[in-house]
């Protein structure tokens, strides 16, 4: 068997086991929707019975010209009564029914879209990594719609048609069973071509979801690179990139809706034919005395409104082998287990942490055959500073990455104060480290909301994180101050602001540990010194990792750890390294060239002061 294969199958059980879920959940909704749907088909199969009794009774046998007797006309009456009694049920039903089942979908949408997203929320970065933005965004969106219908319309139609195709074909073999046999003959062709086109509905429509996930990813990559696509003159390759999904996408749509409309010829012609049939013979039957004339207006009646649930089968069938193909695409998130989970032997929450953090021996792997990192040691003294240099790829974000717990360690471990983080609570340990990257992700919202995110909101907190961050001056000077709205991405401000946004906002988590990953990289040396300002007071007291690829930075750390090929080649304080044949000491050399094109400004001989103190820089 195929791994896809396998795959698919498992997404199939997940998703009848998540189907069943919510039906349990929702069965009182379920349940008063089945009682309106069995009412509504007493309805539909009474429909034709006034006017059966009215044949049999007032018509039958009188003649061209007769008069009607006082019970005639009592009999009369009640078959108007009869007739606006069914219409009565039939439309307290269908209102019923419609609302319960289109409620009880509501709810299920709402819920599965709660539960889906949540679960994206606690899927580990390794999740997160390797799967298309868009795709994800098609499952918490669309796909949870669709889900939602399933129950709305798909379940109740279906479960209504089977009803009442038992009812007609219970009523017509108790008038006639060879009438019945003639006229429900088409049936059983019908369900097994049904079942057999679902199959191939729902493989088609797998296939059309997958490739509007593909188009979701595609625009949301370029659109939110849309800076990249212009750079690079892209327009016409990324249009050509989702237009050539979209045409396949196209095929496949047409491709399930040809199969449709072939089920609903079909059934259309198979429909005519039982009926053409049921007539003939059954004017046979009234004219052998087997059947009265009111009998085969019933049957006539039945067989030409059989084909409307057959139809409704046939056309629901597709559209739940469609929901189902979808249903898979959401189990198969939720069934997704790649998380970090807090050990059985987690605690309850320590205190703060003192800040001592030390790898050791740590070995990580992000595909199987290829280790990142291999057997790195390290030790960060509590607030003290670590600054990690080495080329770029050596591994030195990826370090980062661990402490934060981002990921945990292939072999070997990392230590808070002594303790294997994954004994700790995850929660904890993301209380203990703050991270800064290189570019501050903002979200849309409120500079004030930027800066809380994540903490309580608390205006004076805030304002005094944003001064310590150096971000107070450009922040009161933004038109609506701290309740300024920012753009998608924080647009509307520089790079440098935006970082010292990021300072404010890793401050006011007050975290006893930082990981910060080359947080000037990219920024003009004004921007720099004010991020500089905003990062010493950071430091301040803080166990501080610093990834850098600036040596002159890396100067200002107690310690300076040089990575290459995932491991640690050289570690020790920095002017040591720098008075011996050292690799820091080369790359010092080369980033004290003469700045280029290529960069490079710090010299070698640049006097090595604190991280809390190089704000004194500007
Ligand atoms: P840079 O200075 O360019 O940021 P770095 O030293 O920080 O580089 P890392 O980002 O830690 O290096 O990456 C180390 C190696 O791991 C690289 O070869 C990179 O290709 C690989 N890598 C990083 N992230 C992933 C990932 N999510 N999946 C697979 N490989 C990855």
């Amino acid at each position: 068997m195929t791994r896809s294969r396998r795959r698919q199958q498992r997404g199939g059980t997940a998703s009848t086991r998540l189907l069943k879920t919510y039906v349990a959940r929702h069965w009182r909704a379920l349940a008063g929707a089945a009682a309106s749907t069995v009412a509504l088909t007493a309805a539909e199969l009474a429909a034709p019975w006034p006017l059966k009794l009215a044949i049999d009774q007032l018509i039958g046998g009188r003649g061209a010209r007769f008069e009607l007797t006082a019970p005639d006309y009592a009999l009369l009456l009640g078959l108007g009564a009869l007739v606006l009694l069914i219409a009565l049920v039939d439309a307290l039903a269908t209102f019923y029914s419609s609302f319960w089942l289109n409620r009880a979908g509501e709810r299920i949408v709402h819920e599965l879209r709660v539960a889906t997203y949540a679960h994206l929320q606690r899927l580990s970065l390794a999740f997160h990594a390797s799967r298309p933005k868009g795709d994800l965004v098609a499952r918490v969106t669309g796909d949870v719609n669709a889900v939602g219908d399933l129950f709305a319309q798909t379940i109740g139609t279906l479960a209504s048609a089977g009803l009442i195709l038992l009812g007609m074909f219970t009523v017509t073999f108790l008038i006639d069973p060879f009438l019945a046999f003639v006229a429900f003959l088409v049936t059983p062709l019908l369900f097994a071509t049904t079942l057999h086109y679902q199959r191939r509905i729902k493989l088609m429509a797998r296939q059309q979801r997958a490739r509007e996930g593909e188009i979701a990813s595609m625009a949301t990559e370029a659109l939110s690179a849309m800076h990249v696509v212009k750079a690079f003159g892209t327009e016409s390759f990324e249009q050509d990139r989702v237009q050539s999904r979209s045409a396949e996408r196209l095929v496949a749509g047409v491709e399930v809706s040809r199969v449709e409309a072939r089920f609903s010829a079909l059934v259309d012609v198979l429909g005519s034919a039982a009926t053409a049939l049921v007539l003939g013979l059954g004017v046979l039957s009234v004219a052998g005395g087997r059947i009265s004339p009111g009998d085969l207006v019933v049957v006539v009646a039945y067989t030409n409104r059989l084909y409307r649930p057959l139809r409704d089968i046939a056309k629901q069938a597709s559209r739940a082998a469609r929901a189902f193909a979808r249903l898979d695409r959401i189990a198969e998130v939720l069934a997704s287990d790649v998380m970090l989970h807090d050990r059985p032997s987690s605690g309850p929450s320590p205190a703060r942490s003192g800040g001592r953090v030390q790898l050791v021996d740590v070995t990580f792997r992000y595909v199987p055959d290829r280790a990142v990192l291999d057997g790195v040691t390290l030790s960060v003294e509590p607030g003290s500073q670590l600054a990690i240099v080495g080329e770029s790829g050596a591994g030195k974000s990826t370090v980062g990455a661990l402490v934060a717990r981002f990921y945990d360690p292939t072999a070997g471990s990392i230590l808070l104060d002594g303790r294997d983080a994954r004994d700790m609570p995850l929660s904890w340990v993301r209380d203990q480290v703050g991270v800064l990257l290189q570019d501050t992700i903002l979200f849309s919202g409120t500079v004030l909301d930027n800066i809380a995110y994540g903490s309580p909101m608390d205006l004076d907190a805030v304002e005094e994180a944003a001064r310590a961050a150096g971000a107070f001056p450009f922040i009161s000077q933004l038109p609506d101050g701290f309740h300024t709205v920012l753009g998608p991405g924080g647009l509307g401000l520089s790079g440098g602001q935006r970082q010292r946004i990021g300072i404010a906002r890793v401050l006011m988590r007050n975290p006893p540990i930082l990981v910060l990953d080359e947080p000037t990289t990219g920024l003009d040396a004004d921007s720099e010194a004010k991020v500089m300002v905003g990062l010493s007071r950071l430091a301040e007291g803080r166990t501080t990792i610093l990834i850098t690829h600036s040596i002159a930075l890396a100067r200002t750390a107690d310690r300076v750890a040089v990575l290459a090929d995932g491991r640690v080649i050289e570690h020790d304080v920095p002017e040591v390294l720098l008075d011996q044949d050292s690799v820091f000491r080369r790359l010092s050399r080369v980033q004290a060239q003469p700045a280029g094109i290529t960069g490079g400004a710090a010299s070698i001989r640049a006097p090595r002061r604190p991280l809390s103190r190089l704000a004194e820089r500007s």
